[in-house]
């Protein structure tokens, strides 16, 4: 039993050549997917033909959403619908209140909150009816077998960074942020982490190049713009389909 994580997407949110940014942390076959960016059944399937088990929009049990930007949040109407409509096995969302609270009248309800039938007559759904719900209060939480702790990021909106511990082992994961070096200090306690690079409000390539080696060495860049090289630089970069093990 390791604490392992998948990378699903690698991708910005412009990207015409990778899935957006995505991870899946499992351990002991229990899951916690981290952000449900669009297209994401077509994302999890990939994930799967690149090696290790298949997963499904019903391998996922839990997903926690770092913020409620299209590229980390647009596919969530597509796994809860087919939770719901489908295979009617409920999910948990989990994400720090500010995230879970602007998830449904900030991004959900206008195609999930009527159900007209063919008299027009309309029967209206919330969130919960869809999702069990947890909000991530204070700094820590035990989400099944993965103990996570959290902290804001700088960005345009509410965002949380996370570190994901299982078995002595912690994974760390930036979301999107500024450069920020207090949240790298954050993020270099863990084991291994990835951290975003892009563009305008992004953390800059050449930022994330003026850290100590041994910081670099546990960062793995992911959330980069297509036009970035991931097989060259002095930062590793995560490439779909891997499966990092701690
Ligand atoms: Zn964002």
């Amino acid at each position: 039993m390791t604490l392992a994580v998948r990378v699903v997407g690698v991708g910005d949110a412009f990207t015409a050549q990778y899935h957006h940014a995505c991870l899946l942390f499992e351990r002991d076959g229990e899951r916690l997917l981290i952000d449900a960016p669009p297209a994401l059944a077509r994302a999890l399937k990939d994930l799967g033909t690149r090696g290790g088990e298949l997963v499904s929009l019903d391998s996922i049990d839990r997903v926690l959403i770092t913020h409620v930007h299209g590229d980390h949040v647009g596919g969530l109407e597509q796994l809860l619908f087919w939770r719901r409509f489908v295979t009617q096995r409920k999910c948990s969302v989990y994400a720090i209140p500010e995230v879970l609270n602007d998830l449904w009248d900030g991004r959900l309800r206008g195609g999930m909150e009527q159900l007209m039938d063919r008299d027009h007559h309309i029967r209206k759904l919330s969130l919960t009816d869809y999702a069990d719900l947890h909000p991530l209060e204070g700094e820590t939480a035990r989400i099944g077998p993965f103990e996570l702790s959290w902290r804001n990021t700088i960005h345009h909106v509410p965002t949380s960074a996370l570190r994901v511990r299982a078995d002595n082992a912690t994974i760390g994961y930036s979301a999107d942020t500024a450069f920020d070096p207090t949240l790298i200090d954050w993020l270099n306690q863990s084991d291994l982490f990835f951290h975003e690079t892009n563009l305008g409000v992004h953390t800059p390539i050449e930022s994330l190049l003026t850290l100590a080696p041994t910081t670099r060495e546990r960062m793995r860049l992911i959330h980069y713009t297509d036009w970035h090289d991931p097989e060259t630089g002095d930062i590793a970069s995560a490439r779909e389909g891997e499966r990092y093990e701690r």
